[in-house]
């Protein structure tokens, strides 16, 4: 399974996963058509499904148009997203299991960004890494926005992402990189692994920095340390929901 990433709307990512022998395509969170038709006519590739992490338009945009072209191609997105998925063909439950190429995903329910998120995790298979498909739940550096969760669900969500093994590859829908590692750096100043990845980001400028490395999120990102003692003495609190919900107070308005 091949991974391409396009570069769509503003600060938007759509995936595009290729199974080269069938030339068999799947895309996740397409936020718009035309980027991804014009991939699948690179590719020579036909589109055999749609992974939507959840509802918002820069992540579904792109539904309609690819299922006119594809009229086949099978929509997946999460049962509680029910009615707010252009063409939505199958209801994801957490655990369900979905499959492309020679690769088996499983479905984390995450809600906190939405209330019906959800992500697609392939675990490792022999050279290859795991790959974690999160919408808008993880950013590297960062977390999305509680638009319809509290923080409690959102500590609940990432903790199953941070549960997942180091050798996983995060594909992150938004390019929020840099300004997240200012805002980390707010936080911690003094975190060198932060400061190495600051300094990386900066120095190469509007190049791509996803797919994030889990492992390194690990150390660096705040919205992954809720129970870290630093990140709490930093914060100023001693529970780890209410460092959550106040470093993404904070965040908010950075
Ligand atoms: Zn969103
Ligand atoms: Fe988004």
């Amino acid at each position: 399974m091949q991974i391409y990433r396009i570069s769509a709307l503003s600060d938007n990512y759509i995936f595009l996963l290729f199974d080269v022998a069938q030339k068999n395509a799947a895309v996740v969170d397409p936020a718009e058509a035309a980027p991804v038709l014009k991939k699948l006519e690179e590719l020579d590739a036909t589109l055999v499904a749609i992974f939507n992490t959840h509802h918002h338009h820069d992540h579904v945009g792109g539904n309609r148009a690819l299922l006119n072209r594809f009229p086949d191609a099978i929509v997946y997105a999460g049962v509680h997203d029910r009615g707010r998925i252009p063409g939505q063909s199958v209801e994801l439950n957490a655990g369900d299991r979905v499959q492309f190429s020679d690769r088996t995903a499983e479905v984390f329910f995450v809600p906190g960004h939405t209330r019906g998120h959800i992500a697609y995790y392939f675990p490792p298979v022999a050279n290859e890494p795991g790959e974690l498909f999160c919408g808008d739940t993880l950013f590297s550096a960062g977390c999305g926005r509680l638009f319809e969760g509290t923080p409690a669900q959102m500590v609940n969500s990432l903790s199953q992402i941070r549960a997942l093994p180091d050798n996983t590859r995060v594909w992150c829908a938004h390019e929020y990189t840099l300004k997240n590692l200012k805002f980390a750096l707010t936080i911690e100043p003094h975190n060198p692994d932060l400061q190495a990845r600051f300094a990386q980001v900066q120095a190469a400028k509007d190049q791509p920095t996803i797919p994030a490395d889990l492992e390194l999120e690990k150390r660096i990102n705040p919205f992954l340390r809720w129970d870290d003692p630093k990140i709490q003495t930093a914060i100023g609190q001693t529970d780890a929901i209410a460092t959550f919900a106040t470093l993404r107070e904070k965040r908010n308005q950075f």
